[in-house]
């Protein structure tokens, strides 16, 4: 059985294999009002153990191109496409994928953002239902169905892209950097004249 309010799913066991494997349910973190959402695959370990999306050395890179935009994490949302902890980090399966579907649109319908930033080829593929060449199509922005909502939509590559591959890094802080600046939360020179707060 689940129970959500739109935003946080306290119980659920539709996933039989993820139910056997995680410790907890990772919901997404951020304020319920975020314009700017990210979208990830799944916890892996160190979500699993914190119950945070994107912590580790993933989410050091994630915060460290927010931080370059000008951002915060505490600035964005961050959920991911299943709640629940593949074993030995594989990804979601596609039944998993449209078991936790609802959890998802209900989040995205609630926190009603300008813009989703998927992080990767599940997420993204997820959204915009056809194969992607993440790496190829990063930066670009496109409309996704998302339950009854039309949903713009930019792909990034994931952050743990630019650790295996450096030549990745330009292209995860440039699509971080655009989507700040589509969802209005950058200053027009890139969020530096945010340094003047503090
Ligand atoms: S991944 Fe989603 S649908 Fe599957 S058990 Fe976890 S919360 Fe439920």
């Amino acid at each position: 059985m689940s129970e959500t309010d739109g935003l946080c799913v306290e119980s659920c066991e539709r996933c039989p294999a993820l139910v056997a494997s995680r410790s907890r349910i990772v919901n997404g973190v951020g304020p319920d009002d975020a314009d700017l959402l990210f979208l990830g695959e799944a916890p892996g370990q160190y979500e699993d153990e914190g119950g945070e999306p994107f912590v580790g050395r993933s989410g050091d890179v994630l915060d460290e191109a927010l931080r370059d935009a000008g951002l915060s994490r505490a600035d964005v949302r961050i959920t991911n496409c299943v709640r629940c902890r593949p074993p030995d980090n594989r990804d979601p399966h596609k039944e998993e994928l449209a078991n936790c579907r609802g959890y998802l649109e209900a989040e995205i319908a609630a926190v009603d953002p300008d813009l989703v930033v998927t992080l990767g080829k599940v997420p993204t593929e997820h959204l915009l239902d056809r194969s992607v060449a993440v790496t190829k199509e990063a930066g670009e922005v496109q409309d996704a169905r998302v339950g009854e909502r039309s949903q713009r939509v930019l792909i990034s590559v994931h952050p743990a892209a630019t650790l295996y591959d450096a030549s990745q890094r330009d292209t995860f802080t440039d699509a971080i950097a655009h989507a700040a600046e589509l969802s209005g939360l950058a200053d027009a020179d890139g969020g530096q004249s945010r340094l003047g707060d503090y």
